[in-house]
């Protein structure tokens, strides 16, 4: 399923560069994980990609249509942006402010961060060009840190569009990523997508800890519930086109001065990185010269050949790291050459992929220590390259790929002595033992290739999306008048977090006095029936609100009475779950402040809204499937309300409430509120003709839905009104 669907891919970047000679214009295909990795999906879902240019200003009007015109036909769709946009939103917010914070480095954020507004508006106008290309059925995938905005901004455009996002580089533990003073709002623009991609489970876990702690907004493992939508969450490690490295041969010039310069017995260690802070670069020449120090054998027998490709040069940070690496290449050279060996040999430039491969063939340990890097497809690259099953690679436990290519060997970058160590071992390694590893490594990557990628995450995301979207309702819509003024009328409400917002203690959600003179003057109205169905236990119900002509059902319509009567009893047969229950959430309750247990006539619930939201979430979890096992026979349900666990009896739930409204006002119409799990029941029970509106964010069974208890106040607030207009009750 999906398979067919048309694809529009987001980047920042289109994957050509514009080459304008007098009169002519020529489109060169680029080459680097991102275009490679979507040239696959771009080719075969004759879909269109969304991206920058690079910089056309200097073309003249007859160039810039001919370069319109060889855009087209690759089906590739410019976002033009001024050289000041391209300085504030791409070097200045997302280099300048992103890049370092997602790498968990916040100390190299600017002092201050500008040009989020240059962010805003770059974002706009991509989104502006997606919305404009987009037909129904397409897919949309927004890719990495440049965008992050993009998913909630074309989900205001198109509110049923399916859109992916993935970030390409890591997400920080959520105490480093609350540090950006925007925060909230890069997560809320991620939250427009339908799948939110990462390329390993610890980023995705940092990024749900980052919505439960700056939105308040609780995630089970893969998915999250916001603005009535599901949002799913996974890991889809990258990877690389693994036949393209596995071929024979590679560039023979290179090959051949690799071979003319190393000397007979020189082992070759490798570093290929753009020179970014992030890879770690300086920490690893500290940790070769301490191997020449601390394992003498190696001096004048190995050399380490480091191609650091020039990157992000308008970038104060960057210069500044150029300037200390060469210092140390120098220095370190100028330490420990002879006449005949040269120990470090760097290289400003960059390579095509054959050349790449003849260098990743020839070394005895290639060396990926970066200080925090998203994937690294260099590492995955010198794996995929080695057909000869030899050859070692090192790599920096902080690299996404650690995360599959266990046979490597791990380094923490920060640890010097240990690298150089570790650099000794790697170098000294038997030949068997390098195969083992390299054939092990070799036979995954192959697997999961950059095919597999790029159809597992569209894959994932034709999967997404597929529920109706609630309308908001209004005491303006034109149906909610019709709704409420066609003949007798019953009112089904839930309490908490519908007509009360949502209190830290169950205790604290007493009914104001504004609300009590509402529910009393609906409640006086001819030919209205008002209904409160609650989770709450009947004492507390008949405390707030049994002076009131009302109908109350608590305990989840466990227990009941009709205006003016008294309480029905609890169900029978409790006794036997129930102390086991009391004696596990009295246990959770104990080791995790904050939380605590209510008891009920019918059940008990576990409250945990006043816990530490992630221990509470954690806690909260445990318990569902302790509970889950001590009840596998028990007829009694498990049930995760709003910052709540319940348990109750099987059978007892708030579409109980809808057969005795009928009871009491047969031929009513029904409108019912709620805004958690357990209000679906209710839902569920209702009659055709009915209405359902379901409060706040997450998804439900609601054909509408409403911000938040105000606005149900005030929907509510509009019906004597309305009503009054009708003349005598059911002449509608
Ligand atoms: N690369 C290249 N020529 C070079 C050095 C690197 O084409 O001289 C490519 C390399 O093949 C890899 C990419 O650049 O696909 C670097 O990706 P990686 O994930 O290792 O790091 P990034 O630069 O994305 O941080």
């Amino acid at each position: 399923m999906g398979l067919n669907n048309r694809v529009i891919l987001v980047s920042n970047r289109l994957p050509v560069r514009v080459r304008a000679s007098a009169g002519r214009v020529d489109l060169e295909q680029t080459v680097g994980g991102l275009a490679t990795g979507l040239a696959g999906p771009h080719r075969e879902r004759q879909g269109e990609w969304v991206g920058w240019p690079g910089d056309v200003a200097r073309l003249d009007a007859t160039q810039r249509l001919e370069l319109d015109e060889s855009l087209r036909a690759r089906r590739l769709v410019p976002v033009q942006l001024t050289a000041a946009e391209v300085q504030r939103y791409y070097e200045g917010f997302s280099n300048g402010v992103l890049w370092p914070l997602l790498h968990s480095m916040p100390t190299r954020m600017p002092l201050e961060c500008r040009d989020w507004d240059a962010y805003v508006g770059a974002n706009e106008r991509f989104a502006d060009v997606v919305a404009e290309r987009w037909r129904p059925g397409d897919l949309v995938w927004v890719h990495d840190y440049h965008l992050l905005l993009v998913p909630s901004l074309l989900r205001a455009r198109l509110p049923s569009a399916r859109i992916g996002v993935f970030l390409h580089v890591p997400f920080p533990a959520s105490d480093v990523f609350r540090v950006l003073p925007r925060r909230a709002e890069i997560l809320r623009g991620m939250l427009g997508a339908d799948l939110i991609g990462f390329q390993t489970f610890s980023d995705q876990s940092n990024f749900l800890s980052a919505v439960l702690r700056a939105l308040g907004v609780e995630a089970d493992v893969d998915r999250l519930e916001v603005g009535g939508r599901e949002v799913r969450v996974g890991a889809f490690p990258i990877g690389v086109d693994f036949a393209a490295f596995d071929t024979a041969g590679g560039d023979e010039a290179v090959d051949r001065d690799l071979a003319r310069s190393a000397g007979s017995a020189e082992a070759l260690l490798l570093g290929v990185d753009r020179l970014d802070y992030t890879k770690g670069i300086p920490r690893r020449l500290l940790a070769f010269e301490r191997l020449l120090e601390r394992h003498p054998r190696w001096r004048k027998r190995v050399r380490l050949l480091q191609v650091s490709v020039p990157t992000r040069e308008g970038v104060g940070a960057y210069r500044e790291l150029r300037r200390q690496v060469d210092e140390l290449v120098g220095r370190i050279n100028g330490d420990w050459s002879t006449i005949g060996w040269v120990p470090i040999q760097q290289l400003h430039r960059s390579f095509d992929n054959a050349q790449l491969r003849a260098l990743y063939r020839r070394a005895r340990v290639m060396v990926v220590s970066p200080l925090r890097d998203g994937m690294n497809l260099v590492a995955k690259e010198f794996v995929a390259s080695r057909k000869d099953e030899r050859g070692v690679l090192v790599l920096s436990e902080f690299a996404g790929a650690a995360a599959e290519l266990s046979e490597a060997l791990p380094v923490n970058p920060h640890d010097v002595d240990a690298m150089a160590d570790v650099l000794d071992a790697a170098l000294s390694m038997p030949e068997s033992e390098q195969t083992a590893r390299m054939r092990a490594m070799r036979e995954r990557l192959r697997a999961t290739d950059i095919d597999s990628w790029s159809a597992g995450f569209l894959g994932a995301l034709a999967e997404t999306g597929q529920r109706p979207i609630a309308s908001p309702l209004s005491s303006a819509a034109a149906g909610f008048s019709r709704i409420v003024t066609s003949g007798p009328l019953s009112l089904l409400l839930d309490y908490d977090g519908t007509l009360v917002p949502l209190a830290l203690s169950p205790g604290d959600a007493a009914p104001d006095p504004a609300l009590r003179q509402l529910l009393g003057e609906l409640a006086a109205l001819p030919g209205v029936d008002v209904h409160i169905v609650s989770g709450r236990a009947a004492a507390t119900l008949e405390a707030w609100l049994g002076h009131l002509p009302l109908h109350l059902h608590a305990e989840h319509a466990g227990r009941w009475r009709p205006i003016g009567a008294p309480w029905g009893d609890a169900p029978a047969g409790l006794g036997t779950w129930k102390a086991a229950v009391r004696d596990a959430m009295r246990v959770f309750a104990a080791r995790t402040p904050g939380a605590l247990v209510e008891e009920k006539a019918t059940g008990l619930a576990w409250h945990y809204r006043r816990a530490d939201v992630e221990q509470g979430a954690a806690a909260g979890r445990e318990l569902r499937h302790h509970l889950g096992a001590l009840l596998a026979n028990a007829p009694v349900e498990v049930i995760a309300g709003s910052k709540v666990i319940e348990v109750r009896p099987q059978g007892v739930h708030k579409g109980l409430a809808v057969g005795r409204a009928l009871e009491c006002s047969a031929g009513a119409t029904l409108l019912a509120f709620g805004d958690d799990r357990t209000d679906d029941d209710l839902f569920a029970a209702l009659p055709e003709g009915s209405v359902a509106v379901a409060v706040g964010d997450r998804p439900s069974r609601a054909a509408w839905r409403i911000a938040d208890p105000a606005s149900v106040r005030r929907l509510l607030g509009s019906i004597p009104s309305l009503r009054a207009g009708m003349g005598k009750w059911g002449a509608a």
